[in-house]
Order: structure tokens, then C-alpha cells, then sequence
């Protein structure tokens, strides 16, 4: 029997990968179960519990793993490109290097065939053979909280058939409007495809240009295996990142006194969502207002997005902190005070999670730093950096 990893393999549609190994013969799948759960990890296990029920007429079986399991042998998947928009070997500079920045990528990528959706997989019934049995799944308590994204590709269909992207490009970064689609995590955890997105109609540019920005940061990460933990542009190895445990775990709480990211925040923990922009300020308040090190928030965000992905956290991450190759330079500090003007005006947002807030675009007292203090501070140790 081949083991797949259910790892982004679990659908049917426009899977290349298991319509492979499904033609040479019986299959299962392999569900590994994470030492310590993440978001993530608890909705993709409700999916391959979906999955599980739906392979189950075809005798297919789904084995829940621990992550100790030493059967990275038997299993298949992990290490196989996950499916693209295009070939990232064809779209190359014409030195033959990959690109640092993203609008050449974008560009040349445009000029290039994309793949197509493939056909769906066909199961056969399978002989009955035994089977190591499962471990004991114990799903966290919190997570009876969290209300999932669809977990059945046929639950993904019908919410890929109710996006629109009439608002997308105008109206993409206001928090107050929903004009984004939340596809997200059924993209991170490969229950649908970009190629089945863009084969429902959901290709207008400002919307594609997103997805081209997944595939830059798939491209990035897989050329620098290490950008989870170190930077892009070399040079910030040596700067002088705070690590104050205290300050950290005030941003994790939603307690800075900066109402924007701390609904922000809050929400995430919650939910598992955070938008788009939100993202880029709270990110932005830790490593320019706080200067903590970028890799502390990434590491969180790797443990409550149900999004969580690699290689889009880690670019962003970077892209944000200043510290990548196509980053806006460190020196260039927000305001969360007018980012939440400016996209969350009503203060709707901002009461729904923070309720205590009574000026919802006021620095609260008690504040972990003031604006102006925490901008020359961080501008006076980038700047002694630099002279070094
Ligand atoms: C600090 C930071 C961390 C992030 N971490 C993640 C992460 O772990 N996982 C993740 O999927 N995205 C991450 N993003 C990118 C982006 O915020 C999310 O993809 C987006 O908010 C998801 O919502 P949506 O599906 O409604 O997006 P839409 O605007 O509807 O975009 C459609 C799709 O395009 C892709 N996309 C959109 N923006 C980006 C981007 N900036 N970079 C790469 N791909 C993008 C996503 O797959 C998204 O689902 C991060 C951004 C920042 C600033």
C-alpha cells in the first residue's frame, strides 16, 4: 500500500499528485496529528475526518499519525511542489537567477501559459487489507470555540460560487467592508486549488495579482529554505531586535493600548482571521513600535492563522519588518492611529473586540509607548545600526 500525506492533498478535483499514485494501485492516506495544535492544524483535521468519511465507501483508509511516527518512508507528498499557477523554472530573469523583486515576476509570469485545473481523481474499491490502527485523537478544548471554513470540497464549491469580486479592487483594504474573498484557508490547506478558483471566474487583475503574490512568496521560500528564520537582506542578521517576553505577550493579548491592533488581535485569537491589512499593522506596531523581533510574531502567527502558510507568513513577515529584498525600507514607520482611520473609520471593528474602548481612534492610557516616543527610538537604533 502507498501512504500519501494528506498534507494539501485532501480533494478530489485538480489533484495531480494522488490521481498519480491512485492509478498504480491501493492507497491510504496519512493524517499526521501535530505534538502541539495550531489553528490550523485543528481545521485540517476536520477536513480529513471529512475526507476519511468520504474515501470510507472505497475502502480507502485514513491513518491519524503522531508526529514521532517514523514513517516518513512509507509516505508520499510531503516533498512533492505543491500545485501552481505556472512553471516558477520558467519565469526566471534572463540571467537564469530568480527574481528578488515582485512586479518583474509578476510581469514576466503574465507572459507565460499558466496550467490548467486537471481532471478529478477516480476512486476504485479497494481490497479490504488490515491496517495499523490510528493513535488516540484528543482535539484541544479550545477549539469547540472556533467556528471553521467549509472542511468538504463540495461545502469549498459552493462558498468559491458565492465570491464576488465587484468591491475587490477598490475596496480590498477597508476592514469595515467585506470586499475580500477569505479564501485563505482552503487555499493553505489545499481543499481547493488557485487554478479551480480562477477556473470559477475569479480572475479579475487586483484579485490575480494576489495569488501571483502567493506563488512569489512559494518561490521565495523554496529558493531560501531558511526565511522562517533568517532575513532576505543579510544585513538585518546583526540588528539589534528587543526581546521583551512582557511587551510580546501584551501584543499576543490585544493589550498595547492601541486599539487598532489590539481588536486586531483579539480577533485573531478568536477566530483565526485576521484581514489583510490588520495584518500588516499589527505587524508593523511589533517590529517598528515595539522593535521585537519579527520572528516571534511569525511564529505566533504560524500558531493561530487558519491560514497558516509558510512561505506567505514568512515573506510578509519580512516584507513588513523591512527586512526582506523587496521591503518597504525599515524607516518607513505606520501610524496605526490613522491606519485605523483611515480603514476602519466607523469603529465598529474596533468596538466588536475591544468594547472598553470609548475613542476608538485614541491612543489608550496606559499605552505600551506613545508614537512619536516609540518612532525615535526605533529611527535612533536603526540609525546606530546602520553606522556600525
Ligand atoms: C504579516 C503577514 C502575515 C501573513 N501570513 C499569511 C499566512 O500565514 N497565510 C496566508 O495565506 N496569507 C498570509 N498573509 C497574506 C494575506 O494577509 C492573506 O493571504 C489574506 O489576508 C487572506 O485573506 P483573503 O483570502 O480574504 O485574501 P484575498 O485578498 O481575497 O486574496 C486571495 C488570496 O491571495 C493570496 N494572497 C493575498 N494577499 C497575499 C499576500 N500579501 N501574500 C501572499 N498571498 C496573498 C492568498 O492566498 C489569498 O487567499 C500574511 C500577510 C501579512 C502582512
Amino acid at each position: 500500500m502507498i501512504w500519501i500525506d494528506t498534507y494539501e492533498a485532501m480533494r478530489e478535483t485538480d489533484n495531480p499528485l494522488v490521481r498519480r499514485v491512485a492509478e498504480r494501485g491501493p492507497i491510504g492516506f496519512v493524517h499526521v496529528i501535530p505534538n502541539k495544535w495550531t489553528m490550523r492544524a485543528v481545521y485540517e483535521y476536520a477536513i480529513a475526518q471529512a475526507w476519511e468519511a468520504k474515501l470510507a465507501p472505497y475502502r480507502i483508509p485514513v491513518r491519524y499519525v503522531s508526529e514521532d511516527e517514523p514513517v516518513d518512508a512509507l509516505r508520499y507528498g510531503r516533498d512533492v511542489p505543491r500545485v501552481m499557477l505556472f512553471d516558477h523554472e520558467a519565469v526566471r530573469t534572463g540571467q537564469g537567477t530568480s527574481y528578488k523583486k515582485f512586479t518583474p515576476f509578476y510581469k514576466k509570469a503574465k507572459t507565460h501559459a499558466w496550467f490548467q485545473e486537471t481532471d478529478p481523481v477516480e476512486w476504485t474499491v479497494q481490497d479490504e487489507r488490515a491496517v495499523e490502527p490510528s493513535i488516540d485523537v484528543r482535539v484541544p478544548q479550545w477549539a469547540a470555540n472556533i467556528s471553521l471554513p467549509p472542511v468538504t470540497e463540495k461545502e469549498a464549491h459552493a462558498f468559491l460560487q458565492t465570491r464576488s469580486l465587484t468591491d475587490y479592487a477598490e475596496r480590498r483594504d477597508f476592514i469595515e467592508h467585506e470586499a475580500v474573498t477569505r479564501l485563505s484557508p482552503l487555499l493553505a490547506t489545499g481543499l481547493v486549488t488557485t487554478r479551480t478558483v480562477l477556473r470559477y471566474g475569479l480572475d479579475e487583475e487586483a484579485f490575480v495579482r494576489q495569488l501571483v503574490w502567493r506563488e512569489f512568496a512559494h518561490m521565495t521560500l523554496r529558493e531560501h529554505p531558511d526565511a522562517r528564520t533568517h532575513p532576505l537582506n543579510e544585513a538585518y542578521e546583526t540588528f539589534p531586535w528587543r526581546h521583551d517576553v512582557a511587551q510580546f505577550q501584551a501584543w499576543c493579548e490585544g493589550k498595547t493600548g492601541y486599539p487598532i491592533v489590539d481588536a486586531a488581535m483579539r480577533e485573531l485569537y478568536a477566530t483565526g482571521y485576521m484581514h489583510n491589512r490588520l495584518r500588516m499593522v499589527v505587524a508593523s506596531f511589533l517590529t517598528k513600535h515595539l522593535r521585537i523581533d519579527w520572528r516571534w510574531g511569525e511564529r505566533y502567527f504560524m500558531e493561530t492563522l487558519l491560514d497558516a502558510d509558510a512561505a506567505n507568513n514568512a515573506i510578509n513577515w519580512q516584507w513588513v519588518a523591512g527586512v526582506g529584498v523587496d521591503s518597504s525600507p525599515y524607516f518607513r514607520i505606520f501610524n496605526p492611529i490613522k491606519q485605523g482611520k483611515d480603514f476602519a473609520p466607523s469603529g465598529t471593528y474596533i468596538r466588536r473586540w475591544c468594547p472598553e474602548v470609548i475613542r476608538p481612534h485614541a491612543i489608550q492610557p496606559g499605552a505600551l509607548i506613545g508614537h512619536e516616543a516609540a518612532r525615535s527610538a526605533t529611527m535612533e537604533a536603526y540609525e546606530e545600526w546602520k553606522m556600525k
